[in-house]
């Protein structure tokens, strides 16, 4: 089968055929109807050899979906030809953070070398996906893959942020979106759709602020540093109860401190390297920082219902799987708009 292949460190990744791999005991083997494309991927081929916890070649692709083609022996399992969303965290299933759903968490995953498709196990972006465990698997109903399938990710990430900070949004109070792409544009439809919060969106280019707005921001602006000023004026001097990091480089870490109100929660999702300076008197009183990581099995379940209901749509562009290596050029130059979904 063909599939995107990240094969050496520093090199762009290929379209190359491998064996189609065959399910073994308590795995799912899934014909890929679609896989989305995230900026993490563009982050980890950007780390070292030594940085890299797992080994090369790695087949990309951590939003998954498909239909299900064949079991391994004794898996019981829904009907082939099922179409279905693969949740991505995979952990080990039996540990408190597991057993609570929250396999993002897990406990043990490190330990027993356990890893997400795409992440350090066989990726999406590829004609087959070896799935570990059918209780990885949603059901997708009539839902499209292909905008369904950023929702293994790009929507359940944001949603499990915004849904920590939901107690703090109540009317009257503000959340600021930083970065406007793929995860971004859902964070912005989530609390629009949850919340009564006015939503401040930053990113860099005006194409991103239309999208920004288009997708339910009450204001767009510039990602500078008069950007946390603006959002001061803008909340009377009292800053976001919510802000929102989806870059997380220096520059935003410091802009979303800038912003942030007494008792607020700024959630650093993006993984720019970027780092906040907490303390008395630095810091707002009671603000808590947090660096949340993708979502729990229940979530996923709750984000797919929002789009099932029509709450949040995923903007996508759609690429076929040899376009993979360019699309990876594209979002890495901060032209993609929403999200990249490959169709193998
Ligand atoms: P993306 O490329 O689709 O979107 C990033 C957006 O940020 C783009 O619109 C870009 O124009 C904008 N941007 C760049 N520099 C900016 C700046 N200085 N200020 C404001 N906006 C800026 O990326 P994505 O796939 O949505 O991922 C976003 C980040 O989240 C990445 O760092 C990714 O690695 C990370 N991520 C983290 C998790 C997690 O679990 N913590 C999960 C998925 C993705
Ligand atoms: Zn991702
Ligand atoms: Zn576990």
């Amino acid at each position: 089968m063909k599939a995107v292949q990240y094969r050496s460190v520093g090199a762009a990744p290929e379209v190359v055929t491998v064996p189609t791999p065959e399910p073994g005991p308590g795995q799912v083997l899934l014909k890929v109807t679609a896989a989305g494309v995230c900026h993490s991927d563009v982050v980890v081929m950007s780390w070292s050899a030594e940085n890299l916890p797992f080994p090369l070649p790695l087949t990309l692709g951590h939003e998954g979906a498909g239909t299900i083609e064949a079991a391994g022996p004794g898996v019981e399992t829904l009907p082939p030809g099922t179409p279905v969303a693969v949740y991505g965290p995979w952990g080990c299933g039996g540990c408190l953070s597991c057993a609570r759903g929250q396999e993002n968490y897990c406990r043990r995953a490190a330990e027993l070398g356990i890893y997400p498709p795409g992440l350090g196990a066989p990726g999406a972006l590829a004609e087959y996906l070896l799935v570990d465990d059918p209780r990885h698997l949603v059901p997708l109903g009539e839902l499209d893959p292909v905008t369904a399938v950023p929702l293994t990710d790009a929507g359940l990430t944001p949603y499990h942020a915004v849904k920590t900070s939901l107690p703090k949004l109540v009317p009257g109070t503000s959340a600021v979106v930083i970065g406007t792409g793929g995860l971004g544009h859902v964070a912005i439809q989530l609390l629009r759709a949850l919340t009564p919060a006015r939503v401040f969106a930053l990113d860099v280019t005006e194409e991103k602020l239309r999208l920004a707005r288009a997708v339910g921001a009450h204001a767009a602006l510039q990602s500078d540093l008069e950007a946390p000023d603006a959002i001061l004026e803008m909340t009377e001097g009292h800053g976001a109860e919510a802000v929102l990091d989806f870059v997380g480089a220096p520059a935003t870490v410091d802009i979303a401190t800038g912003c942030a109100a007494v008792e607020s929660d700024v959630s650093v999702v993006g993984i720019g390297g970027g780092t906040a300076s907490v303390g008395f008197g630095i810091t707002p009183y009671d603000a808590a920082v947090r660096a949340p990581y993708w979502g729990s099995r229940s979530e996923l379940i709750e984000v797919l219902e929002l789009a099932r209901t029509g709450v949040i749509e995923v903007q996508v562009e759609s690429y076929a799987l040899d376009d993979a290596p360019q699309v990876y050029e594209r979002l890495q130059e901060g032209q993609v708009s929403g999200r990249a979904v490959i169709l193998p």
